[in-house]
């Protein structure tokens, strides 16, 4: 498209053997049919987001800041071949950069969809997922893991296993383990998975003053915005560790305390390389509702997908997170 249209130019420059006193003549044609160009491969490109303004902003800019602009009027003919290239390579360029910055949003709206979902779920005292209205299926588990974001092998194999069972699940998070990996933290929320708050440091909470909790609760929540826009709203303590100190801090920052009901005990010795020992734990402890505390750990990873086929076997279906009111009851 691009190239026809610089031929098409360089033809038209020939014809008219003045091309070099015609420089700003061909830039303006340029930059008037750019856009038009822009706009369609804008449209098949779905470069959404983009206002048309925008993109003639680009586009103006470009040829007015080509250094090959000044080349042409010293050798027509090879230097419009050239500028041609070099301006599809711009193009190139900047559709992907609007690609680059439609995608997020994409993903963003995408990922939104799911809260806007009805809340028919809700979190009882003893941390139990149950149905909020009648239509809302009684066996369901919540899927958690926790301490990461560790590693992208072993979390692209817990998203993909997810992904494979249209299951939902919430990454309780460390904010230190954030800080060391905010790219994995974008990847867990790309991926339309929920995250949420496990303390900055993963320390005994109980034993902090009220001033110490404050800080490791809401720094994550500080940084877990900067890097994806949204605050967490679920909160679990480390060790499950929490008191009317902690409890009354997660209420205050809109966050629901939970600990599990279901522990596969992956953290334990016990279970140590042995994905099979973390299903049966899980399946041992297994009624409607579980709260299934899992981690970032390589067994883990390796159980997922035994699991959640176990799991659906026995009737069971995934709740996903965005579903659970903000409430416990
Ligand atoms: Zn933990």
């Amino acid at each position: 498209m691009v190239k026809q249209t610089a031929v098409l130019l360089l033809a038209a420059c020939l014809t008219l053997t003045a091309c070099s006193q015609s420089e700003p003549v061909p830039e303006s044609t340029e930059t008037s049919s750019q856009p038009g160009q822009q706009e369609d491969s804008g449209t098949s490109n779905e470069a959404s987001g983009q206002s048309p303004e925008d993109t003639m902003k680009d586009q103006t800019e470009t040829p007015t800041e080509a250094p090959s602009t000044g080349d042409r009027q010293d050798s027509p003919a090879s230097s419009e071949e050239s500028e041609a290239s070099n301006d599809s390579q711009d193009l190139a360029t900047e559709g992907e950069d609007h690609q680059g910055e439609a995608e997020p949003r994409k993903n963003t709206d995408q990922g939104e969809q799911p809260e806007v979902a009805v809340m028919r779920y809700h979190m009882n005292k003893i941390y139990n997922i149950v149905p909020s209205e009648e239509s809302a299926p009684e066996k369901v588990v919540l899927l958690t893991f926790d301490d990461g974001p560790k590693e992208e092998e072993m979390l692209l194999q817990l998203l993909d296993t997810l992904d494979k069972h249209d299951a939902k699940a919430i990454f309780f998070v460390n904010g230190y383990r954030v800080e060391e990996n905010p790219e994995l933290l974008k990847l867990i929320h790309d991926r339309g998975q929920t995250i949420g708050n496990h303390s900055w440091d993963h320390i005994n909470l109980k034993k902090e003053n009220p001033a110490s909790v404050k800080q490791q609760i809401e720094d994550v929540q500080q940084i877990v915005e900067q890097e994806i826009g949204v605050k967490p709203r679920f909160f679990r303590p480390p060790f499950g560790s929490g008191g009317d100190t902690v409890k009354q801090t997660a209420k205050e920052n809109d966050l629901l305390f939970m600990t599990w009901s279901n522990g596969s005990l992956d953290w334990d010795a016990s279970t140590r390389n042995k994905p099979e020992a973390v299903i049966r734990n899980v399946m041992e402890q297994l009624h409607p509702g579980s709260n299934i505390l899992m981690h970032e750990l390589p067994w883990t990873v390796d159980a997922l997908d035994e699991l959640l086929t176990q799991l659906k076997s026995k009737g069971y279906g995934f709740v996903n997170p965005e579903e659970i009111e903000p409430e416990m009851k």
